[in-house]
C-alpha cells in the first residue's frame, strides 16, 4: 500500500509516477495541467514525496520524508504560488527562487519546488526560468500546474514533460470523498459526486457550508429571469460567475436538470410551481447551456463565456 492507493482516478499520471519510482530518474519539470478541483496539488504531492521517500513501497506515507511533505513542512519541498487574491507572481519570488536553487537540500537527497498556476506567470517570469528548467542544478526538480499547457510559452512546454489530470469520473469521487471525509454519510457523498460532475475537489467545495446552497439559489433565480424574458437579469446573474469557473459549470449543470424537469409533476409536487417556460424554449437553453459547458471545459476565456452564455439564453426568449 503506498499513498498512490489513496489517489483516485488519473491512472495514466500514476502510471507515469510508477514509472518514474522504479526507474529512480525523475523528470526535471513536471507539469500537471488540468482543471480545478482535479487533484493537481495533492499530486505534486505524491510525486514530490515519491521523489524523496525513504520507505520500501514509495511514496509510503510513513518515512520522515513523506510525512513532513504532506504537512507541507518539509523544507526541500517549496510551494511557490501566486499570493493570496492576486493572480500574478512576484518578481521578486522568481529571484529568490534562481538564487535558491544553487543551495544544498537541509535533509533530503533533492529539491522539489512546486509552482502553483502558473497560467499566471508573466513571459518575463516564464523566460526567467527557462535556464533553471532546462539545466537545473543537480538534485533539483520542478512541479509546475495550470490550468492548460497552451497558456505557458511553447519554450517552457518543451522542457517540460506534461501530465494532463482530469476529474475522476462519479464512483472514483464518491470513493475518494468517503475516504477523505470519514464522516461523511454515502447519500451526500453520491449527490455530490454526481452534481460535480465526478469533480473530486469541486464535489468537496458543494459539500462544505453555505457554497452549495448559493449556487442553487443562483440557478433558481436564472429560471425566473427566464420566465420573465428578463434579458439584462439573465446576464447579470452569470456575470457574477466571471472569475468562478466551477461555480458556473455547477450553476448550468443545476439549470439544466431544473428546465429538464420543469414540466414533470414531481417538480410541481416539490417547489409548488413550474417555471412558464416553453419546451421549445428549454430545449433551446439546454442547447446553449450543453455549448457553453464544453466552452468552459475548454478553457474559453470566463468574461467572454458568461457573456456569451448570457446572449445565447436570451436570444431564446427574444418576442
Ligand atoms: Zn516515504
Amino acid at each position: 500500500m503506498t499513498l498512490l492507493d489513496r489517489f483516485f482516478g488519473n491512472n495514466k499520471a500514476k502510471e507515469a509516477l510508477v514509472f518514474y519510482q522504479r526507474d529512480g530518474r525523475f523528470p526535471h519539470g513536471i507539469l500537471l495541467e488540468g482543471q480545478e478541483g482535479t487533484g493537481r496539488k495533492t499530486f505534486a504531492r505524491m510525486i514530490a514525496a515519491a521523489a524523496l521517500c525513504e520507505g520500501e513501497n514509495a511514496p509510503c506515507g510513513q518515512c520522515r520524508h513523506c510525512k513532513k511533505i504532506w504537512k507541507d513542512i518539509h523544507p526541500d519541498v517549496q510551494w511557490i504560488a501566486p499570493e493570496p487574491g492576486k493572480k500574478s507572481f512576484k518578481k521578486e519570488q522568481v529571484e529568490r527562487l534562481r538564487a535558491d536553487a544553487w543551495i544544498k537540500p537541509n535533509e533530503a537527497p533533492r529539491k522539489v519546488y512546486i509552482l502553483c498556476e502558473t497560467q499566471y506567470m508573466t513571459a518575463w517570469a516564464q523566460n526567467a526560468l527557462l535556464k533553471l528548467l532546462e539545466e537545473p542544478p543537480a538534485g533539483v526538480m520542478f512541479i509546475l500546474t495550470c490550468d492548460n499547457r497552451f497558456h505557458l510559452l511553447e519554450t517552457v512546454r518543451s522542457r517540460v514533460i506534461t501530465l494532463t489530470m482530469e476529474a475522476p469520473g462519479e464512483e472514483a469521487a464518491v470513493r475518494a470523498l468517503l475516504d477523505q471525509m470519514p464522516e461523511l454519510d454515502a447519500e451526500k457523498a453520491h449527490a455530490a459526486a454526481g452534481r460535480s460532475g465526478g469533480n473530486v475537489g469541486l464535489a468537496k467545495r458543494l459539500l462544505a457550508d453555505g457554497q452549495y446552497a448559493l449556487i442553487l439559489e443562483k440557478a433558481a433565480g436564472l429560471c425566473e429571469k427566464m420566465e420573465r424574458a428578463d434579458r439584462f437579469g439573465i446576464l447579470q446573474v452569470l456575470s457574477g460567475f466571471e472569475n468562478d469557473r466551477e461555480g458556473l459549470l455547477c450553476c448550468l449543470a443545476q439549470v439544466r436538470q431544473l428546465l429538464a424537469q420543469n414540466t414533470t409533476d414531481a417538480f410541481l409536487k416539490k417547489n409548488g410551481r413550474q417555471y412558464r417556460i416553453l419546451p421549445l424554449q428549454a430545449g433551446k437553453v439546454l442547447d446553449i447551456i450543453e455549448q457553453g459547458m464544453e466552452y468552459a471545459r475548454q478553457n474559453m476565456g470566463m468574461p467572454l463565456l458568461t457573456t456569451w452564455l448570457g446572449a445565447g439564453i436570451g436570444s431564446a426568449f427574444e418576442e
